[in-house]
């Protein structure tokens, strides 16, 4: 049975927005059409007519969903060294009380029609959830190490965390720059194959700058509570993205996610290496930890892929793509939904390899149909809400 769904705009992102268009689904959600308001295959089609803009669902390239329990309990503004030693010191909890925030954040997700997630894990708690949930995940397994000693340790214990999770929608990660020795990347390099994708915190936080240009800062501080010997780190005179980015293999798919304090130089950098990078931004989680917003405008310039992330409850109050979206729009009111849109679908889909199903509406593809209600015209305004149609 074939259902002919319209709105105001079809948003297929791969192609043009179409003015009061029709998409044909099957009753498993799968596209069969897409026509323009006048094409003449849906004359005499029974159309379900709605209000506001039909686009497909959305990708969060960037969340670590077994730190659901931790909502509202970490104070905001605090900065990035403290903000990672409270979700130290408080992320233990009962099993049972992280699967049920854990399942909840899942159905939150699934609700504000995200589709498909990049999520980054440092244990086994969320196998379960993935096998089950009607959300296609894909699971970045964290490795964090300083000491150069414990390389092979690390890179072994995260291997073996992976074969908890799928094995094609997995892969094994460095956490951030400021947590994994000089070895430990270097080692990282040498055990993975060209198809792990790879998803590191970056520039998250000036002071991560500052560690690795002069050696001072928080993070200093941060070292010391955890009990941390940096006597090996030297100070590098440049950013920390210059610093790693060439210990990272070259050909494997790249995230950077937050990328706060990322300059114009960085981006120079990165152009000079000849280096695809998707940039993941967390708006609402970098408003939440460092009350700062990355300068977004510096990417579009610049033609660079951008994805968008909710990152973990422990940093932000929902866990909606739609609200990642209302605050770019907020700040930066030059931006253009026809534009960010692809931000909070296609792009993800292409990194995370899942686009032959997600990320756009294409014959034979199953990417949700999202409306988007009260938009004005292609516009996000506050009043925008999110309805599931498939
Ligand atoms: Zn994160």
């Amino acid at each position: 049975m074939i259902k002919y769904l319209s709105a105001n705009y079809i948003v297929p992102v791969s192609s043009a927005p179409l003015k009061n268009g029709v998409i044909a689904i099957d009753e498993n959600g799968v596209i069969q059409g897409i026509y323009e308001s006048t094409s003449s295959d849906i004359i005499g089609k029974k159309i379900e007519k709605y209000a506001g803009v039909i686009v497909p669902g959305f990708v969060n390239a960037h969340c670590h969903v077994e730190l659901s329990h931790m909502r509202g309990q970490l104070a905001k503004g605090t900065g990035l060294p403290k903000f990672l030693s409270s979700v130290m010191s408080s992320r233990d909890a009962k099993k049972a009380l992280v699967v049920k925030h854990m399942n909840a954040a899942d159905e939150e997700m699934y609700a504000n029609g995200i589709v498909a997630v990049g999520d980054h894990v440092n244990t086994s708690l969320s196998a379960d959830l993935k096998n089950e949930s009607k959300i296609h995940y894909h699971t970045f397994v964290e490795i964090i190490g300083l000491e150069p000693e414990l390389v092979d340790g690390k890179v072994d214990a995260a291997k073996n965390l992976r074969l908890n999770f799928d094995e094609k929608f997995s892969s094994i990660t460095p956490h951030a720059p400021y947590s994994c020795s000089k070895q430990l990347f270097k080692k990282f390099k040498k055990s993975v194959s060209e198809d792990n994708i790879i998803s590191i915190h970056n520039q998250e936080s000036e002071e991560e700058n500052k560690l690795f240009r002069y050696k001072t800062g928080d993070f200093l501080d941060f070292f010391e509570v955890i009990g941390k010997d940096v006597d090996l780190l030297k100070a590098q005179a440049r950013n920390s993205i210059q610093s790693y980015l060439p210990y990272l293999p070259q050909v494997n798919k790249l995230m950077l996610v937050h990328n706060t304090f990322t300059s114009l130089k960085d981006l120079d950098f990165v152009e000079r290496m000849g280096r695809e990078i998707y940039w993941c931004f967390c708006p609402k989680s970098n408003l939440y930890i460092e009350n700062a917003l990355p300068k977004v405008m510096n990417f579009v310039n610049d033609n660079q892929k951008i994805v968008l992330g909710t990152d973990s409850l422990a940093s932000n109050d929902t866990l909606s793509i739609l609200e990642e979206l209302r605050a770019l729009h907020v700040e930066f009111p030059e931006l253009d939904f026809t534009q960010t849109i692809s931000w909070a679908t296609l792009n993800g889909a292409e990194l995370l390899r899942i686009s032959d199903r997600f990320g756009s509406l294409e014959f034979g593809k199953k990417p949700g149909i999202i409306l988007l209600k009260n938009m004005i015209h292609l516009k996000i305004t506050d009043d925008v809400t999110v309805e599931r149609l498939a």
